[in-house]
């Protein structure tokens, strides 16, 4: 177990500036917390938050990823608190430990590769500070070192697994090669103890035949060439590491044979100009194995790495591969995000002295970078330019399946995801076991539990807030569905009332696919669909059927119809065309009741089923019973400059003082402005005040903002507006 002092020490050694008392507090705190509690080992459990710290002073941490290593557990395993966190190491510390401890709470479940992907993900979306996530990889570390002690295989075996096909993938995406490499290790001997072994074995026997001498004797001969070119290197082999082996093979489907197989050479140099210099000589001195030479200096690796590799047959016809970098690169290659970090934290100390914020900020953006441009091919065609990673929410469904969807996302969305048909169904969801609104918006780890029932449809309503667009699809797609019975029912009514009132039966047997093509239909119903949904016109119809009824050609009339019983309903009977552009020529048309449109009022039509289209102005409150089926809105306008010559109702709500004479001046004020009363009526009656409607013909709107005006110039008039609703 490190002590207390060597902790400290350690810390020292690359931060000066480190706070001494923080690091104690912390660590005394975790020690008193964790008590007498132990470890599978047998150990006090402090020695594991202790190690944690310790892993994290080789990657160079600062004080508060010191101490949250130090505090990592406590939360989770002890009477600890966050608030008590907060209130002895601040803020900084306690978001970290709350990090961690979330982290911990999410459990790797199945061994798919999407799986543990997502899986991957939702950790890095987790770590919101990457100081969150490199506690949890030394967390992860020291488990493993410490993973023979558990006694119960399966245990062992799930740890392992996870800690393959999850951790050690994220320790190799931000680059910390060291970390990685010692996870893979440990969870190799643990999955596949047989492969390890034999693999040990064949490497003893390699080293017995003499290969470590002619390791030594390949390194001699390499530093001799490249300090006679004045070159000052250091330069050691390397054997690659067990399941790195065995993962060739596996790849390759090979057995391993030779040194070249096993042994990487290493060349540091002191800068980039040096690192070409080496190679040109090693270039110059031995042949090169085509195909082999990687500049990953010009051109580093989406993670970060910088080296230059090469293969040639080296010393002794032995092929070798040589890797040439500076110890700067070496570092950065062991560490990876944690090199940049100590790097970049040492210089933004020095010249600014405390932007923590936004040095973190950029260290967060370049993890996500790492993380966005390390993606399969396959996963890039997933996530559209709309749903990066970091714009992406992880859950889980009940069998802990992990479903990522893009920020924003609502249980719909994620019934969607699922399956077309739980989607289709859904009729509600529980998110971690409470009932929620299917609007709500889902955030990473949540647990949704989809309720369905066979006889639900989508709703229109969902289009609204569904963000992905499979489930944006699939309800259009259900919407359109609808309407497209919608329009065969509107067109046949349309068809069947033209012929009515031409004193014809309906017959569909008419309408076959000879006639149909005359409209561009294939049969029946695509006809009445195309005049349901205004493409055809019901009474071109009628006159294509009895030709005898189309009137002579007379001057050209505007596209605006309207039909002769509904002209009735209308205003005073008068024959004008209604000035409106958008309608479906030939249908049915209403003004609405409750709010009374007037020309020059932003207007909009609704299709009523079998009774053509009602007009509300467009701030109307009835329009919100029909938000639910947009597929029955119209885009309607008043024709501009059209001077109306009809008289149109604009409806008044009106509060007058309850004084002699005032009815009487109301009633002047309004007939002067050109107003006509057509209705009145009082709807509540108070000692001082008299409520009414008021119903005015008016030319247009603007006349009856005139007429507004000058009610509310007038002092008996308390109050007046225009109606809009009922
Ligand atoms: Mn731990």
């Amino acid at each position: 177990m490190i002590r207390q002092y060597e902790l400290i020490d350690r810390i020292k050694a690359y931060d000066p500036d480190m706070d001494e008392d923080m690091v104690n507090r912390a660590y005394v705190y975790a020690m008193k917390m964790h008590g007498a509690q132990k470890r599978a080992s047998g150990d006090l459990y402090f020695s594991h938050p202790l190690e944690v710290a310790g892993i994290m002073t080789e990657m160079k941490m600062d004080t508060a990823a010191i101490c949250t290593a130090l505090l990592h557990d406590t939360v989770e395993d002890t009477l600890a608190t966050l608030d008590e966190i907060r209130a002895l190491f601040g803020d900084e510390v306690a978001r970290l430990v709350d990090g961690v401890t979330k982290l911990s709470k999410i459990e790797f479940q199945s061994a798919q590769e999407k799986q543990a992907e997502n899986f991957r993900k939702l950790i890095l979306a987790m770590s919101e500070d990457i100081r969150v996530l490199l506690v949890k990889l030394a967390d992860r570390l020291h488990n493993m070192r410490t993973l023979h002690y558990i006694p119960k295989p399966e245990k062992r075996k799930r740890i392992a697994m996870e800690t393959i096909e999850i951790y050690a993938p994220l320790a190799e995406r931000i680059g910390i090669h060291k970390i990685k490499e010692e996870l893979e290790d440990i969870a190799f001997g643990e999955l596949n103890p047989e492969a390890r072994e034999s693999i040990q074995t064949r490497l003893n026997f390699l080293r017995a035949e003499g290969g470590e001498a002619v390791v030594g004797r390949i390194i001699g001969e390499l530093q001799k060439k490249i300090s006679e070119a004045g070159i000052t290197a250091e330069i050691n082999g390397r054997e690659k590491t067990r399941y790195s082996i065995w993962k060739k093979m596996q790849r390759k489907n090979i057995s391993f044979e030779q040194l070249s197989d096993i042994m990487a050479f290493r060349i540091i140099v002191k800068d980039i100009a040096e690192c070409y210099h080496a190679l040109g000589i090693i270039h110059g001195l031995y042949p090169t194995v085509p195909g082999r030479f990687k500049d990953y200096i010009s051109l580093p690796k989406p993670n970060g790495y910088r080296s230059l590799h090469t293969t040639v047959i080296g010393p002794e016809n032995h092929r070798i591969e040589v890797q040439i970098r500076t110890p700067e690169m070496h570092e950065e290659a062991e560490l990876g995000v944690a090199a940049h970090w100590s790097y970049k934290q040492t210089g933004a100390v020095a010249q600014a002295g405390g932007k923590t914020d936004g040095r973190q900020y950029r260290w967060l953006r370049e993890l996500m970078d790492i993380v966005e441009h390390t993606g399969k091919p396959e996963e890039f065609l997933e996530n559209t330019k709309l749903e990066l990673f970091q714009d992406q929410v992880f859950c889980f469904t009940p069998n802990g399946d992990l479903i990522a969807l893009p920020r924003g996302a609502t249980p719909i969305d994620f019934a969607y995801a699922v399956h077309s048909t739980l989607g289709d169904q859904t009729v509600g969801a529980k998110v971690n076991g409470r009932i929620i609104p299917l609007n709500t918006q889902l955030v990473n780890g949540d647990q949704v539990d989809i309720t369905t029932s066979k006889s639900q449809t989508p709703s229109p309503n969902w289009e609204r807030f569904v963000v992905t667009g499979k489930a944006k699809a699939r309800i259009r797609r259900f919407v359109r569905q609808q309407q497209q019975k919608e329009y065969l029912n509107l067109g046949k009514a349309m068809l069947q009332k033209v012929l009515k009132q031409e004193g014809y039966d309906y017959n569909e047997r008419n309408f076959g696919a000879d006639f149909c093509r005359q409209f561009k239909a294939n049969n029946a119903e695509e006809l009445l669909v195309g005049i349901g949904s205004g493409h055809i016109s019901s009474r071109e119809v009628f006159y294509r059927l009895h030709p005898e009824h189309r009137p002579a050609p007379a001057q050209p009339t505007l596209q605006t119809i309207v039909t002769t019983p509904e002209k009735k309903t209308l205003q005073k009977g008068k024959s004008a065309p209604m000035p409106i552009k958008g309608l479906i020529p030939g249908m049915a048309l209403h003004f609405a009741r409750c709010c009374h449109p007037l020309p020059g009022d932003r207007i909009v039509g609704i299709v009523m089923s079998g009774k053509g289209v009602t007009i509300h102005t467009i701030d109307c409150e009835t329009l919100e019973s029909f938000a639910d089926t947009p597929e029955r809105w119209l885009d309607i306008a008043w024709e501009e400059g059209e001077d109306s010559p009809e008289s149109h109702i604009g409806r008044l709500i009106v509060t007058i003082a309850n004084t002699p004479g005032s009815l009487g001046t109301l009633s002047t004020v309004i007939g002067k402005s050109g107003g006509n009363i057509t209705n009145l009526k009082i709807t509540n009656r108070s000692l001082d005040f008299w409520d009414m409607m008021i119903d005015v013909y008016v030319r247009d709107s603007k006349h009856l903002s005139d007429i507004i005006a000058a009610m509310r110039a007038t002092p008996e008039i308390t109050a007046v507006n225009r109606a809009r609703s009922r």
